[in-house]
């Protein structure tokens, strides 16, 4: 069998940690021009050297819309139209609903939800026809999960864009389908807000509810997103395919 990718252009936001940086790795071995964005040069540059030489490295942030603009405009004069769109950008903050704060409440909703909206709306002028695209939510978005009361409802919105964007691509044959990772080991969990101890817990928590009992990696969640953007997907569109070792479903 062919590479998947060969001769096409993906475009993978957040492409220089965890879950982007490695489904970014997968696109490239699938031979697809790869383009990554991010928010900081330093980590864009390691993942170039990662991912592997022709990758475009995009300095840029999602919740500003001129930046979302100059992407796609990038992305376009390197490599023309793209063929994958993961729309994986996004934050994780966690605190008890009682202490959310308005700041935390807005930036995730900046960058979660206003980002990946204006990420897809930008997009489509740039995408081909029979396009695939997938976008980055949580298995968090259908259950209660306590102290993720903001982060979760972000998600939530994540799944209800895909089955409206995709309906409103379908004409093009462009495909629009989610990937709701469980607790994945990432960097993300350094960044939660919450102090070290009750990272720890709250990570010990998560692993028991999960029934496979471990947390998943990044590749796990890059083979769904490849096979989802993927012409081996034709037939699918508007799903929410779980790669959480059980969690959302048993
Ligand atoms: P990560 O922190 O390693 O990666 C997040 C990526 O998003 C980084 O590349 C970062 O640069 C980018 N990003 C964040 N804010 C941005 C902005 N304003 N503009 C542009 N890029 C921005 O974490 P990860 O775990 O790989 O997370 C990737 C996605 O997976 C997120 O949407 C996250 O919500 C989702 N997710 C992660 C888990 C998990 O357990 N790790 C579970 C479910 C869903």
């Amino acid at each position: 069998m062919g590479k998947r990718f060969e001769g096409k252009t993906a475009l993978i936001t957040g492409g220089n940690s965890g879950i982007g940086l490695a489904t970014a790795k997968l696109f490239k071995d699938e031979g697809a021009n790869v383009a990554i964005s991010g928010r900081d040069q330093k980590t864009l540059d390691e993942a170039v050297r990662v991912i592997g030489k022709g990758t475009l490295a995009i300095k840029s942030d999602v919740s500003k819309l001129a930046d979302i603009d100059l992407m796609f405009a990038q992305v376009a004069a390197k490599f023309g139209k793209i063929d994958a769109l993961f729309a994986n950008a996004g934050i994780a903050k966690f605190s008890p609903a009682s202490e959310s704060t308005e700041q935390m409440f807005d930036e995730t909703f900046d960058i979660n939800v206003k980002g990946m909206y204006f990420t897809l709306q930008k997009a489509i002028p740039y995408l081909n026809d029979n396009a695939g695209i997938v976008l980055n939510s949580s298995v968090v978005n259908s259950r209660g999960t306590s102290g993720a009361s903001v982060y979760a409802a972000t998600k939530a919105a994540v799944r209800s864009l895909a089955r409206t964007f995709a309906a409103e691509l379908v004409d093009r044959g462009i495909r629009v389908n989610v990937v709701s990772p469980g607790p994945i080991n990432t960097p993300i969990f350094g960044k939660t807000g919450l102090p070290q101890a009750a990272m720890d817990e709250f990570a010990n928590q998560i692993k028991t509810a999960v029934p496979m009992k471990r947390f998943g990696t990044s590749e796990e969640v890059g083979y769904a997103a490849l096979f989802l953007a993927s012409g081996e997907a034709s037939y699918i569109t508007g799903v929410d395919l779980n790669v959480d070792g059980g969690m959302g479903q048993i």
